[in-house]
């Protein structure tokens, strides 16, 4: 079983592809700035950016430098040692010079966008249900989608990622989706490649989210950092360096049963109060019970942004349960920030007070705060963040 092939943008040495990497994530950047980051001497630095520039990867520009703080963490940069006078110029990343496929099989529906090598959206994203979940008119569906989004593109898509709610063996081939109720190992990316004609990757959703968090948003510069996402389900995952960490059963829903709350529902598993009181259907059991009568959590969802009194209530529940979860990761996995994501994460922003709460709780008063952020949540992002992967791996 070969892994997924992906074509790559240049060919070159580790550090080649370190440096154009480095552009990516933190474009435009100064000369001086990169070789610092890097530990590159400007010598060598100089003849690797003469290599890039000329494969059309990346190019000068007059623009300042990015001076923000999506550099690394503790991080400053030396003062240039260019000759005073001449104009300051930095590197950035030619990113219309391609383009990617990014796609996202999430419950019974896909979404799916085109973006630039920086990642920046080329189209609207287009959600669509799935017509039937087996491997082959999925993968059939997936490929006519991607001819319809990519269809006046210029230039053409190089490469597609797509991520699932599962496991992806050597990036190709699909062997655990619950979602889609399938068995065995499903050789996806393969048959994507045979329909679509476009090299294909498969990857885990969450680890995507987290990559695409560590190129291109949130996560930039940061050297540890977890993601918490609620919603269908609960999820979890630790970036480490820029990537994922690696760990062969971190698909399987980790996080799924950690015991939250000595008072809250029980689980399908037995458990009280475990993780599973963080999802969809969850909430909509005790929140049925709380207000004696069936209700959906979309019912759920509505009173709470409307501010009824029972459901403001089993929201500050969800967001110190929350807070709870996160100071559980964090006091064990010690990252230096938390993204919350996920489709039911906006109930998380009614009531972050009840998160901080939650936090306290359990970790010491001493330990430095957790910081947190909620993200906004659109399935245009996780589309994004499998594009992202591709990316990742086009440029090496
Ligand atoms: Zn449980």
């Amino acid at each position: 079983m070969s892994e997924q092939s992906t074509p790559q943008w240049f060919t070159g040495s580790e550090y080649t592809h370190r440096v154009a990497q480095a552009i990516a994530q933190y474009g435009p950047i100064a000369r001086t700035t990169l070789s610092q980051l890097l530990g590159l001497s400007q010598g060598a630095l100089s003849r690797i950016t003469s290599d890039l520039i000329y494969a059309d990867v990346i190019e000068e520009t007059p623009s300042q430098p990015n001076t923000s703080n999506k550099l690394p963490a503790g991080f400053t940069a030396k003062e240039s040692t260019e000759r005073r006078g001449r104009p300051q110029t930095a590197l950035r990343l030619r990113a219309e010079q391609r383009s990617f496929i990014g796609a996202n099989i999430h419950g019974s529906d896909i979404s799916m966008i085109v973006t630039d090598a920086l990642c920046n959206p080329l189209c609207e994203c287009i959600t669509e249900a799935l017509t039937s979940t087996k491997p082959n008119d999925v993968a059939q569906q997936l490929s006519d989608l991607a001819r319809r989004c990519s269809a006046g593109i210029d230039p053409s898509p190089v490469a597609m990622g797509l991520s699932i709610g599962g496991h992806a063996d050597k990036d190709r081939f699909v062997t655990y989706a619950p979602f889609l109720h399938w068995d065995g190992s499903i050789d996806l990316g393969g048959m994507m490649e045979e329909y679509g004609g476009i090299p294909c990757a498969i990857f885990n959703d969450l680890d995507s989210l987290l990559f695409h968090e560590s190129w291109f948003g949130e996560g930039v510069g940061l050297s540890r950092f977890a993601v918490v996402t609620i919603g269908s389900g609960v999820g979890y995952s630790l970036s480490e360096n820029g990537r994922p960490v690696d760990y062969p059963d971190k698909s399987y829903g980790l996080a799924g049963h950690v015991p939250l709350d000595p008072e809250g529902p029980r689980c399908y598993a037995g458990h009280i109060g475990c993780s599973q009181c963080l999802t969809n259907d969850s909430l909509a059991e005790e929140y049925s019970t709380m207000i004696g009568h069936l209700a959906s959590f979309q019912q759920f969802a509505d009173d709470a942004m409307a501010g009824e009194a029972q459901a403001k209530q089993l929201v500050n529940k969800l967001c110190f349960r929350l807070g709870t979860l996160i100071a559980t990761a964090s006091n064990f996995a010690m990252p230096s920030k938390v993204l919350i994501s996920g489709e039911s994460s906006f109930l998380a922003r009614l009531n972050t007070e009840s998160i901080r709460n939650g936090i306290s709780w359990y970790r010491p008063s001493q330990a430095a705060k957790i910081d947190f952020e909620i993200l906004d949540f659109d399935w245009a992002d996780w589309a994004e963040a499998a594009a992202a992967r591709a990316i990742a791996r086009y440029i090496g």
